[in-house]
């Protein structure tokens, strides 16, 4: 049995009346690549939100390691080895791709050159290294989204939180963002994704989590989980 990374236990987050996450529980084993779907409005980016430290749950309990962080900010939990994507990227449009990145890298280096080596060592990874002098803001959406993957990168994380960075994408993008995901599991990053389109996703994961109305519908093998009568419901019912 692998060691649990991180433990999600009966989290409850209401934004006034509508309880966007509700009684979920989740434990991901580390080095796993997990999908997390779900209908929209399913409550996925709200999770995201509570296990990075955005918000704090009403009830529940988020551990990281073996520790109880679900009452730390953001940036001690990524100092922890915790680090996010966001669905609508989060780049400083005004700087460019390597300033960007060196922001993220400053997480761990406290010096300007060694922060700028490792951001430049983080867009090769990302296949971004030939727009290091681009202004972010003038970035393509699919490079945006890889810039959202490598700021996050850049902080050195065990666990990596994915929101969305294949959606929109053409087929060959896709290809290669999902490329991108597997290198960085390889290198023994734990990932937690969120799509969507259960067929961009499906053929990544080693297991997969349903989000619908807030709560978990269904967790399994992706092919256990795509068969699932609930889950091909909460999506018709879209
Ligand atoms: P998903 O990422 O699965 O599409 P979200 O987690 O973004 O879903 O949203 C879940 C529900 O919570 C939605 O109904 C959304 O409108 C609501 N919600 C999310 N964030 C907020 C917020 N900050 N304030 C109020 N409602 C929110
Ligand atoms: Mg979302």
């Amino acid at each position: 049995m692998a060691e649990t990374i991180l433990n999600v236990e009966d989290v409850t987050l209401a934004f006034g009346g509508l309880v966007a996450n509700r009684d979920v529980t989740l434990d991901v084993a580390r080095g796993e690549i997990l999908g997390l779907i779900g209908p929209n409005g399913a409550g996925k980016s709200t999770l995201f939100n509570l296990i990075s430290g955005v918000y704090r749950p009403n009830r529940g309990r988020i551990r990281f390691e073996g520790a109880d962080i679900t009452a730390l900010p953001p940036a001690e939990r990524c100092r922890r080895g915790i680090a996010r994507t966001f669905q609508v990227p989060r780049s400083f449009d005004s700087m460019n791709v390597l300033e960007n990145v060196t922001v993220g890298a400053f997480a761990r280096h406290a010096k300007a050159a060694q922060a700028r080596a490792a951001a430049l060592e983080t867009l090769e990874r990302v296949d971004l290294a030939h727009r290091a002098d681009a202004v972010a803001g003038e970035l393509t959406p699919p490079e945006k989204r890889r810039l959202e993957v490598a700021r996050a990168l850049a902080t050195g994380p065990r666990l990596l939180l994915l929101d969305e960075v294949l959606t929109g994408l053409t087929p060959s993008e896709a290809k290669a963002g999902v490329a991108l995901i597997r290198r960085v599991a390889a290198a023994g990053v734990t990932v937690i994704m969120v799509e969507h389109v259960m067929e961009v996703v499906m053929p990544l994961v080693d297991r997969a989590v349903v989000l619908n109305l807030g709560s978990v519908l269904a967790q399994g093998l992706p092919a256990e989980v795509v068969r699932d009568e609930a889950v091909i419901g909460a999506y018709l019912g879209e």
